[in-house]
């Protein structure tokens, strides 16, 4: 009996912790809630307030006989002005996308053009930099994707890229259909859908491998780029990663060989 007695206190005791386990996780669920919908409410809070301060930088900019000096000063203030702005506006886009607020209005891109576009755009801050930036497409490549959003994510991996490539290097972006990449046929009826995949690869500066589970993550900074002294946020790829779930995809990132890092965007296809 004392081994019965032994057996079941042992298990009454596992019922315990099991149940403050689930009561924790519940609060951390919780916790986190409350920090999203904080951030939310402060970046709203933020926004017309620094709205009026570019305002009045601007009107003052126009004034007449302004000192040397004080223009120089309010060039600082539009400056960071600017900058907070951009930070509050992609934090409100995250709590947007994050708690499904961000309506993604989903229909049939034509990928290779909305690449094209994008790569187009990119082209004059990749010359400045003596960047070769290439596009390698199938001609005809749909995706089912929101076609705003979808550039905000090329936009995005297109001036990482850029921005943590040295001089001198190359980024490339290459697409491929479903059945190219490793999907198989459909299915008949139902099944996952095909993914057509994206991938943009630079030869910069890469990121150290321990860090790579982390990139998607808010505010996280690899210590390549800050060591090279490159400014950023670390929004843009949390948003990037948020804007693609949204529309049913997968975005990840591997390291090159010979260094660089490739990001690759699976979306369904078209
Ligand atoms: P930001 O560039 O504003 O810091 P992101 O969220 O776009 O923020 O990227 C997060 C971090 O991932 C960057 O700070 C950088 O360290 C790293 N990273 C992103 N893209 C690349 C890239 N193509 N090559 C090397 N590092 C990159």
């Amino acid at each position: 009996t004392t081994d019965i007695t032994e057996r079941r206190e042992l298990a009454d005791e596992r019922e315990r912790l099991l149940l403050r386990e689930r009561e924790q996780v519940r609060r951390l669920r919780e916790l986190d809630r409350l920090k999203d919908e904080l951030m939310a409410m402060v970046s709203h809070e933020l926004r017309s307030p620094i709205g009026v301060i570019r305002a009045y930088a601007e009107m003052l900019r126009e004034a007449p006989d302004l000192p040397e000096e004080h223009a120089a000063f309010l060039e600082v203030i539009d400056r960071k002005s600017e900058h907070l702005q951009r930070l509050v506006d992609d934090l409100l886009d995250l709590a947007r996308l994050e708690d499904g607020r961000m309506a993604v209005e989903v229909r049939t891109v034509w990928l290779t053009r909305l690449i094209h576009q994008a790569v187009e755009d990119h082209r004059a801050a990749a010359e400045a930099k003596g960047i070769a930036l290439t596009a390698e497409l199938p001609h005809y490549l749909h995706v089912r994707a929101d076609p705003v959003r979808l550039r905000q994510v090329m936009d995005n991996l297109l001036s990482n890229a850029i921005k943590y490539t040295p001089g001198g290097g190359a980024v490339a972006v290459t697409a491929v259909p479903p059945d190219d990449d490793g999907g198989g046929s459909p299915p008949d009826g139902g099944g996952p859908p095909r993914m057509a995949a994206v991938t943009v690869a630079d030869n910069g500066i890469g990121i150290p491998p321990e860090q790579y589970e982390h990139l998607f993550s808010r505010f996280f900074r690899a210590s390549s780029g800050r060591a090279a002294g490159i400014k950023g946020t670390g929004l843009g790829l949390a948003i990037t990663k948020a804007i693609v779930s949204a529309h049913g995809g997968t975005i990840t990132a591997a390291p090159r060989e010979g260094g660089g890092t490739a990001f690759t965007v699976r979306l369904p296809a078209g």
